[in-house]
């Protein structure tokens, strides 16, 4: 009998075939790991660039926040670089705020109402920097700054609409917080108009965005009912309900779900 030594062809190939497989597998992983690394980045810097435009705005040496964004920016682009080669720009919020936008990585920089960015953030006010966003009242429900489109989403939209998902909550430029209770897919106008009741979203879909009244309801047991407005909040456990239906003797969540509207986590 011959003694085996080494590996059998069949085996060789066996390796081969798996390491390609690991190969194939890992470089989108790996790329798509440098991409976000290189959203962060750009994310940091325009937070730091915000945070210059404001402290020199506040200082005097500018009359508006945009004409500090265009003095410090426009003389010192090389000290706040996009990793991805993109341009910042300044993007009027209204009432004199505003927020810095990157064209390769669109989402906001910093806004005039605190901290922002990315998928998260922003909302009542002055959250540190490097928090996970802030969060609606007395909640751990997170308020999304840049969930309700801007001008610029449908500029760089070639298909005119755009869909807000269910479950976002975010404050609009009234100051009042809203949920998306359905996913809803708005024209221009429809965004333009905004997500208040007197509005085109809500007049042709009247439950699809709802204003939080600023109520945390609590029942004590399942038999208990109270008299319930639409966007009062209840929680249950480390859930949040919004009521969503019209206004009266309702009870909780756990007895009425067809009623409430559980946030997503
Ligand atoms: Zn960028």
């Amino acid at each position: 009998m011959r003694k085996q030594s080494g590996f059998t062809l069949a085996e060789l190939l066996i390796v081969v075939a798996i390491i390609s497989v690991l190969v194939a597998i890992s470089i989108p992983v790996f790329s798509s790991k440098l991409d976000r690394a290189r959203e962060v980045t750009c994310l940091a810097n325009r937070r730091s660039l915000y945070s210059m435009v404001c402290a020199d705005y506040l200082s005097g040496d500018y009359p508006s926040l945009e004409a500090a964004f265009h003095g410090i920016y426009d003389n010192n682009k090389s000290e706040f670089p996009c990793p991805s080669g993109g341009t910042f720009s300044w993007v009027d919020d209204g009432d004199g705020k505003g927020h810095i936008t990157c064209d390769k990585h669109d989402g906001s920089g910093g806004s005039g109402s605190g901290d922002s960015g990315g998928d998260s953030g922003g909302g009542s006010g002055d959250s540190g920097g490097d928090s996970e966003g802030t969060t609606y009242g007395d909640t751990d429900i997170k308020v999304q700054d840049n969930y309700w489109p801007k001008q610029s989403d449908y500029d760089s939209n070639i298909y005119g609409n755009i869909t807000v998902h269910a479950g976002g909550v975010f404050q609009y430029t009234d100051g009042n917080y809203y949920i998306v209770v359905r996913d809803t897919s708005l024209t221009k106008s429809q965004a333009a108009s905004g997500p208040g009741p007197s509005s085109e979203t809500c007049a042709y879909g009247w439950y699809n965005t709802e204003k939080m009244t600023g109520r945390i309801i609590t029942y004590s047991d399942d038999n208990e009912h109270k008299d319930v407005h639409r966007g009062d909040i209840c929680q249950v456990g480390d859930d949040y309900y919004v009521f969503i239906d019209g206004e009266g003797w309702v009870y909780g969540p756990t007895v009425e779900s067809s009623r409430w509207y559980k946030i997503p986590n």
